[in-house]
Formats: structure tokens, sequence, C-alpha cells
């Protein structure tokens, strides 16, 4: 019905490196669809990506790539809510706010943080401890009904719906406790290097994913030497992670099932196998790179599309934190 309030999505991306494959088939692929039927909310988590030290100038031209590959994904910036975190304080000002209604024992739960404190041992900053509240923030600002994430994210959601319940009970409903929505196909997909941990943009290593920005040929290199087991047969199994993989990626770039993946390479061996994957995830991402070509030309269109994206979730944002500080017993004036 024409009239009828949509439901609210959420969800965010870091600025830390062109997306790779798990980030569109897990993530971006589902905000293109959620699009149509929400009222969405997507934004460049740039201040989550400081968790990790960033070189300024790269920081701010990835956000800037990675705007444009939002909108080459798909998403409208008239219909949707497209924006960059730091251009809306409320996101700072609320996660303060959380922190305080936040155990330490619950937040030093997160696996998340125990894996990203062993990549970065030389700085484990109480920003990166502080991550999940941040996001709670981020998704309990737009009182979102829902929040699109891959697995790896599943953790810090059930973190935001506890901190929202909490400050529900403690003063009268004031935030929508936010469900999880995940994607039907390609949920979670694995390093191609070390398939038993998931492919991260961030990853030093770049034969380990497969950006959004990847040529062909580099593609096809990547696929090529992906992680796999000695047994040369295409089926989905335990302790064949690397094949695993492969065939979820496959079946997410083309549709097909794994029965019937099975069916297609039986008696065949893994290098014909590995070819028809990069095959198919090259023609799954071009109509993209095609786009975000042209896009990343217009700076002030990109910038534009920025500005709007700011003004309609600050809109938003202020009226949420309005009546969170008023909750709290701030002094307004
Ligand atoms: P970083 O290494 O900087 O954390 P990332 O690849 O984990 O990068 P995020 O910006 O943290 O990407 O996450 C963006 C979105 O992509 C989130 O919704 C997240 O759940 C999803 N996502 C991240 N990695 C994967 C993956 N390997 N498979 C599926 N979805 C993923
Ligand atoms: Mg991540």
């Amino acid at each position: 019905m024409e009239n009828e309030k949509k439901k609210i999505v959420l969800s965010c991306i870091q600025p830390t490196s062109v997306p790779t494959i798990g980030n569109y088939l897990g993530a971006l692929k589902n905000w293109k669809y959620m699009s149509e039927d929400y009222d969405c909310y997507y934004a460049i988590a740039d201040l989550h990506a400081i968790t990790v030290r960033q070189e300024p100038a790269k920081l701010r031209k990835q956000s800037m790539e990675m705007y444009a590959l939002l909108l080459a994904v798909g998403l409208d910036p008239e219909k949707n809510v497209v924006f960059v975190q730091s251009h809306v304080p409320e996101h700072s000002q609320l996660s303060w706010i959380l922190n305080c209604y936040t155990q330490f024992g619950e937040a030093s739960r997160m696996t998340q943080f125990k894996e990203k404190s062993l990549k970065h041992a030389d700085n484990i900053n109480v920003g990166l401890f502080d991550y999940p509240v941040l996001m709670a923030a981020d998704i309990l600002l737009y009182q979102a009904d829902f929040v699109p994430i891959g697995a790896d994210q599943k953790q810090h959601l059930e973190l935001a719906r506890n901190i929202a319940e909490r400050f529900n009970q403690v003063y009268t409903p004031t935030f929508v406790v936010p469900e999880p929505f995940f994607g039907k196909v390609g949920a979670r997909v694995m390093s191609l290097q070390d398939p038993t941990k998931k492919m991260s943009k961030s990853d030093p290593n770049p034969k380990a994913s497969v950006s959004m920005l990847d040529t062909p040929d580099m593609i096809a290199k990547k696929i090529k030497s992906a992680v796999t087991d000695s047994e040369a047969k295409v089926y989905y199994g335990e302790g064949k992670d690397g094949i695993n993989n492969l065939m979820s990626i496959y079946s997410a770039c083309t549709g097909l099932d794994f029965a019937q993946i099975e069916k297609d390479f039986d008696g065949k061996g893994y290098g014909d196998f590995k070819a028809a994957v990069a095959e198919a995830v090259i023609e799954c991402i071009k109509p993209i790179q095609d786009e975000y070509s042209h896009l990343i030309a217009d700076k002030k269109y990109l910038e534009d599309c920025t500005r709007l994206g700011k003004e309609k979730a600050s809109y938003a944002a202020q009226k949420t934190l309005r009546k969170v500080m008023k909750k709290v017993g701030f002094w307004q004036v």
C-alpha cells in the first residue's frame, strides 16, 4: 500500500579497501534487493575504519571509491539514504551514551575483537574494543527493523539487540530492537588462501580475495591459485573447505545449486572447475565495473549525492538522539 510505512534497514561497510566478492555476495547484492522494498540507510563506516591504523589520503580516496561502488551496484541515492558515517556526528554521540549501557563483560566476548587484536597486536586500541557499541549506535539511531549482515557480524547484532532492550527497559521503549537479515546465497565467502577464515577486504595478502575492481586476468589467476585439497573431485563435503568455498561462490554467481554443480563437474578436475568459477565471477561483476568507471569520473555528482545522503541521515539521527538525551536526563535548553 502506498501510504504504509516501509520497514527500515541499515547496513554499513568500512572504506578499508576495495570491497571483495565476499562483501558483494554476502552483503552488497542483498542491499540492492532490499532497497526496493525497504527504507534503506547505507553508510560508509569511516569511524569504524580508524579502529585499525589508516593512511589519511588513502582513507579519503577509498571512501569516495566505496561511495561510487555502492551506486554502481545499484543503490539509488534519491530513493535510499547513502551516506558517510562521519558526516553525521550523532553516531559518535549516541555511541558514547550507549557505552554506559554496555557491560564490559559482554563486550569482552566479541570474537571479532579477539581476531583483530591478534592481527593488529601493535595497536589494540580502545576503539577496536568499542567497535560493536558504535555499530549498535549506527543501527539504533535510525530505528532499523532489519540489518542485512554477513555471518561475521551476527554476534555484534546480538549485542545491539541487548543494548536496545536494556535501554528500553531502564527507561521506556525508545529503540526498535533490530532483526538480522541474511541473504539467500553466498552468506559467507572464505579466503582463497585459507578457506577456514573469512575473505576480508583488509587482508594484506592480495591472493586471498577477489576485489570488485580486479581485472579478468587477475581474477582468473587468483582463483586458479585458490587452496583446495588433493582429492580432485568436485563435491560439497567435510574437510573440503576450499572447494566448498568455490562452490558457494559459483552458486552465488550462477544461481545453480550444489547438486547441479556436482553433476556438471562429475568426472572433471579442479582445473576445469576453477576456470568455470573464474568466468562466472568475471561475468557477474562486469556490469558493476562498467558502471563504476563512469561514476568515478564524475566527482561533482558523487559529492552532490553524498551531501544529500548526509542531510537525510541527519534528519532521522537527530530525532532519535534528542529523544535519548531527554530520557537519560540531560539538561536541554
Ligand atoms: P574489514 O577486513 O575491513 O573488516 P570486511 O571485508 O570484513 O573488511 P566490512 O566492511 O567489515 O568488510 O563488512 C561489510 C559487509 O560485508 C558486512 O555486512 C559484512 O557482514 C559483509 N562481509 C564481510 N566479509 C564477508 C564475507 N567474507 N562473506 C560475506 N559477507 C561478508
Ligand atoms: Mg569486517
